[in-house]
């Protein structure tokens, strides 16, 4: 059974408390079904692993809240979920391990387990391809942009800039892994 690191849904709250208000998320939360809304109204521990289920039900919420002005709620999301990772309870991973030269491969499993297996690879001195072989299930749409947008996030604050992030290859269309193409100046 894949599962997720809570500290992801914990910024996934975060993130829809941010934009959306304390009182618009509590009563988004109420409007979600009785098994849904058990899960959300317990605490959730950063380092601790939930069913991979808990991805839906923040999606089910996420669906509530967002406005037709909401232009691409899933990347923004991708970008707030490396800042929060990476600037709280894994901090030191940049700065002590994943330097400019060294692989962030090993990371995708602090966050996700018996979801899927990364692995990159250095394609020239400023660019690089990420693969990510699903083991089980197909990612969204939504959450192939939200990757997306991880990925560019992440390359940033490892010090890399003006980053782009192509998804030339998806699961969810009947290819072997989700393959982003990664260049940066
Ligand atoms: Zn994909």
């Amino acid at each position: 059974m894949a599962q997720v690191k809570g500290t992801l849904i914990n910024a996934w709250k975060s993130f829809l408390k941010e934009r959306y208000g304390e009182d618009r998320l509590m009563s988004a939360i109420q409007l979600l079904d009785s098994n849904d809304r058990i899960h959300l109204l317990s605490p959730i521990l950063d380092s601790t692993w939930y069913p991979i289920e808990m991805q839906q039900v923040m999606g089910r919420l996420t669906k509530i809240l967002a406005a037709p002005t909401d232009k691409d709620l899933a990347s923004e999301l991708g970008r707030y979920m490396a800042d929060h990772v990476y600037t709280k309870i894994y901090r030191t991973v940049l700065a002590g391990g994943a330097g400019k030269n060294k692989s962030t491969d090993w990371f995708d499993d602090i966050l996700f387990r018996d979801l899927r297996k990364c692995v990159s690879e250095s394609t020239g001195p400023t660019s690089s391809v990420s693969r990510y072989y699903y083991l089980e299930g197909k990612p969204t749409s939504g959450q192939c942009r939200s990757l997306g947008a991880f990925i560019i996030r992440q390359q940033e604050l490892i010090g890399r800039q003006n980053v782009i992030c192509v998804h030339q290859k998806c699961s969810s269309k009947g290819d072997d892994c989700c393959e982003f193409a990664v260049e940066w100046d």
